[in-house]
């Protein structure tokens, strides 16, 4: 299970009591940081989350509404005494940005820092119980969305039945996998006779800052929560356009189309001073739809 927190809900420009874009999503056992915007760590401090979980930062691109909190962060967890390594995963140029950040302040960081260029779409890296696979979107500089999904677990095995056809426990771990059972006079036993499947891992997708673009719906398929930013109100369609960002009707139709059980939207623009609006707009579309909301954490 996951819990996502949203630490920031808007785009370019702080406003309205709305910070650049920042989530947290939460397993039982990490955190991972998806985006970093500006203030980030004082939403951290200010939702109560634990940095000693925090193993993992994904930056999706680098304008500045999406990484411009990070070398705060990085300094603080230094100046915490933090000891455990930190992952980052973000365009390459990235990690000269954070490079000359520290050298300019001659920082020596108490703990390691790990960086890793996202340079092509596929599985970024994996925990005991999570993958997370990057994909790119149709941004006006190189974006990438993220899809976090809890590794399958192995099938159960219904242990009357299976000796009741005298499977040895011997090869109990192979029809956890998945395979049949032939028996020593040639007779298949069927997988699906002896166990039954674990229940579906849950997925969560990120699809950070887009241009309307159906080509994202082959990767993003049967999201248990989907985000899709919502810049702009319906009316705002060619302004989207021209900015590569997409509308509320829009992010609804992707949820539509990709199949979503839950939508969230954010990336909010500036000049809107309230999102009841994003809501209607996007639930006539989509209406399993819920906004991202600063502090408010969605179960998934
Ligand atoms: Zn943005
Ligand atoms: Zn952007």
């Amino acid at each position: 299970m996951f819990a996502l927190t949203i630490l920031g809900s808007n785009s370019a420009i702080p406003t309205y009591g709305r910070n650049p874009t920042a989530q947290i999503l939460q397993t039982q056992n990490d955190s991972f940081l998806i985006d970093c915007g500006e203030g980030t760590q004082l939403q951290i401090a200010k939702y109560k989350i634990k940095l000693s979980k925090l193993s993992y930062i994904f930056i999706s691109h680098l304008h500045g509404d999406h990484y411009f909190g990070l070398i705060g962060l990085i300094s603080s967890m230094s100046l915490l005494n933090r000891t455990q390594p930190l992952h980052i995963f973000g365009p390459a140029i990235l990690k000269d940005i954070i490079d000359i950040q520290l050298k300019a302040a001659d920082v020596v960081l108490s703990y390691e820092l790990n960086f890793y260029a996202i340079e092509k779409e596929g599985v970024l890296t994996t925990t005991s119980k999570i993958s997370i696979e990057a994909f790119k979107v149709n941004h006006r500089i190189e974006t990438f969305g993220f899809i976090f999904s809890e590794i399958k677990k192995p099938r159960s095995i219904l242990s009357d039945k299976a000796i009741e056809q005298n499977i040895p426990a011997a090869f109990y771990e192979q029809l956890q996998n998945g395979e049949d059972y032939i028996d020593k006079n040639g007779k298949t036993i069927s997988n699906e006779s002896v166990t039954t499947a674990a229940p579906k891992g849950k997925k969560y997708v990120y699809c950070a800052d887009t241009l309307f673009d159906t080509s994202i719906v082959e990767f993003i398929q049967d999201a248990d929560l989907l985000y899709h930013e919502t810049t702009y109100l319906k009316d705002q369609e060619e302004k989207a356009k021209n900015r590569f960002h997409s509308t509320t009707v829009q992010a609804g139709q992707i949820a539509k189309l990709s199949n979503a059980k839950q939508l969230i939207i954010g990336h909010y623009s500036s000049k809107y001073e309230t999102t009841h609006d994003f809501l209607e707009e996007t639930k006539e579309i989509f209406n399993n739809t819920v906004l991202a909301i600063e502090g408010c954490c969605y179960k998934i």
